[in-house]
């Protein structure tokens, strides 16, 4: 597998058509979600993909996506160690920041896509309840955190599965699986936004899985969420219309309406 990849690159790097070279399969196994949309950043001449403040990126600054980059054949910088950089090396590696908890309404993050792994802190989803809600355990909380929190995830609501008063709703099952085989027993990256808990006591998180992807966007945009606007959070007008995009997809929920 190494000696392949190391031809690869060798004609990657001599051939002038870098489109004809294109191989996801020799990379999809090194990263979880070739197709991310999340930004990264290039040189002309590097071999390496960043963050957009990156030192070593200097004068030639090219932004594609992750799913660009991968399949380019770029692999994630060691010094910056921008999205997809956990998905190849693992949480450990990536370091993330334990201490105080990472904020995206604090310096208003203008995107859900450029949140800053590198300063949430590590999790493990450890306990599924249902599309929106999970168990996570914590290694070094933050303080005010517990060692294992309830979940709640900001801005979206899936449907109920468990609710004692509502039964089963439609999607609720689907929402719940997408949720379950995403998160559980993985590591994830976990942000705040204005509020640290709900009425119920639940912590409230964006949950970012390893290859840098936001779940609760994810779930809007697979079609198995609403965006929950009922409350203010960073990201709501980028969720309302993540939402609008799936109706208009008919994806999941929205499947049998009409447009
Ligand atoms: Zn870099």
């Amino acid at each position: 597998m190494q000696s392949v990849y190391r031809i690869f690159l060798v004609l990657f790097l001599l051939s002038a058509n870098y489109g004809a070279l294109y191989a996801p399969s020799v990379y999809a196994a090194s990263i979880d979600t070739p197709s991310s949309d999340a930004p990264v950043y290039v040189s002309r001449t590097g071999r390496k993909y960043h963050r957009i403040d990156c030192g070593t990126l200097r004068n030639s600054k090219q932004e594609i996506n992750l799913g660009e980059a991968v399949n380019a054949g770029y692999t994630p910088c060691a010094v910056c160690k921008p999205v997809g950089f956990a998905a190849v090396y693992g949480a450990a590696e990536y370091g993330a920041l334990i201490g105080v908890p990472y904020r995206v309404n604090v310096g208003k993050v203008d995107s859900y896509r450029r949140a800053d792994l590198k300063k949430m802190f590590a999790a493990r989803v450890t306990r599924h309840v249902d599309g929106d809600t999970v168990y996570i355990t914590i290694k070094d909380p933050p303080a005010g955190l517990k060692e294992t929190e309830k979940v709640r995830m900001i801005g979206v609501d899936t449907p109920e599965t468990v609710h004692p008063g509502k039964g089963l709703e439609y999607m609720g099952r689907e929402a719940s699986g997408f949720t379950k085989t995403a998160l559980l027993d993985k590591d994830v990256f976990i942000a705040l936004d204005w509020d640290n808990r709900d009425k119920y006591g639940r912590l409230l998180v964006y949950i970012y899985t390893l290859d840098g992807k936001c779940h609760n966007a994810e779930l809007i945009k697979q079609g198995f969420a609403h965006a929950y606007t009922r409350f203010p959070f960073q990201f709501l007008e980028e969720f309302r219309l993540l939402e609008k995009d799936a109706r208009a997809a008919k994806k999941g929920l929205w499947a049998g309406s009409g447009s």
